[in-house]
């Protein structure tokens, strides 16, 4: 059998840094993320081991310390406000990718448009780009466009770690749902998620069965299962190495492995090994 990595795969530089602002901090005293800082049980579990809380406003004051950290995904300015009136020191680990993602709405509504969102609904950092914008329109899939209210100017982002294509699809579906509105996109998908699904397509061209690593809630990590899934190949998604499955790769030939973009690159090493250690042990049993 064959193993092949993605191109690009695994922990992205906005994760990276925002990682190792957590563990700076957590060796300064006592600190609490707002929400998962990642989506990933391997990096949770080391911030854990540091002593980093997780917490959030609306489900009370007991376990959040007095320092807290808005996490990768970024936040709402209204939200860092309400943090800061309850007397919390906020500090920031949003990425700047993500900053960009808020300054281009900001200033598409400033130019009069009504604010649209492609992505997740309920999902952080869609939360947090809405979260400024009263009424703002979240768009996951063709059916909520029915939903946008009637306006003349529309300004659409995305969320940063949509698959572009989809983007592109929506807001193509936005202007023929609203052929008498003027719709003005900016691509705020980021480009680590952009090279990582670039990647992916070009290891398909090389593989049969494709393992993607990555958060079981990590939105680009099943973008990338479903990018998998949808071009016909075998996808399966793990946490961790002690997950894989020999029925999985059991005559299969070329397998690819990629992480998303909250995969750390010890974790993505040990599936590449475990692989290699279930297919020798097989081996052997032949
Ligand atoms: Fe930043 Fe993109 Fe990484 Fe999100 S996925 S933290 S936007 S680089």
């Amino acid at each position: 059998m064959n193993i092949h990595i993605a191109e690009h795969y695994g922990i992205c530089f906005g994760v990276r840094d925002a990682l190792a602002l957590a563990e700076r901090m957590a060796n300064e005293g006592p600190l609490t993320t707002l929400g998962q800082l990642v989506h990933n049980p391997v990096a949770r579990e080391r911030l854990e081991g540091l002593g980093v809380r997780e917490g959030n406003l609306d489900k009370g004051h007991e376990r959040v310390t007095h320092r807290v950290l808005i996490t990768a995904h970024g936040s709402s300015d209204a939200e860092r406000a309400r943090w800061r009136a309850s007397g919390h020191v906020v500090e920031d680990a949003t990425c700047p990718l993500v900053r960009f993602a808020h300054g281009q709405l900001r200033r598409l509504v400033k130019e009069g448009c009504f604010p649209v969102i492609i992505g997740k609904h309920g999902h952080v950092e869609v939360e947090g780009l809405a979260g400024d914008f009263e009424g703002a329109a979240v768009i996951e899939t063709e059916e909520d466009i029915a939903d946008v209210p009637v306006h003349a100017l529309y300004g659409v982002i995305s969320q940063t770690t949509q698959p572009i294509d989809r983007v592109r699809r929506l807001v193509a579906a936005l202007r023929a749902a609203r052929p008498e509105a003027r719709v003005y996109f900016r691509d705020t998908v980021c480009r680590p998620t952009k090279d990582r699904q670039e990647a992916l397509r070009k290891l398909m061209r090389a593989v049969e069965v494709v393992i993607v690593v990555g958060g079981r809630n990590s939105n680009n990590t099943r973008e990338l299962v479903e990018t998998v899934r949808a071009a016909g190949l075998t996808a399966h998604h793990v946490e961790r190495a002690d997950e894989l499955r020999w029925e999985w790769i059991d005559g299969v030939e070329e397998v690819g492995i990629t992480g998303g973009t909250s995969t750390l690159p010890e974790t993505v090493e040990q599936v590449r090994l475990r692989l290699i250690e279930i297919t020798n042990q097989h081996e052997r049993m032949r």
